[in-house]
């Protein structure tokens, strides 16, 4: 899938999925950084934005802008 252009408040899906087994992150905050929300325990995770699109796999659900 080449469509990385994520935007805040996507619902993306990660190459490894959180330890709590939930697969499904919203993100809340991009800049340098981007800061992504576990759906499954709320616990959030801040990757620089080159990380991010690595560990990228797909985005399930694209967020009201
Ligand atoms: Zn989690």
């Amino acid at each position: 899938m080449s469509d990385k252009n994520f935007e805040i408040n996507d619902v993306v899906e990660m190459k490894k999925a959180h330890p709590c087994g939930e697969n499904r992150w919203k993100i809340i905050r991009m800049g340098m950084d981007i800061r992504i929300k576990c759906q499954g325990c709320n616990h959030s995770v801040m990757l620089p934005r080159k990380e991010f699109s690595r560990k990228l796999k797909k985005i399930i659900e694209k967020g009201e802008q």
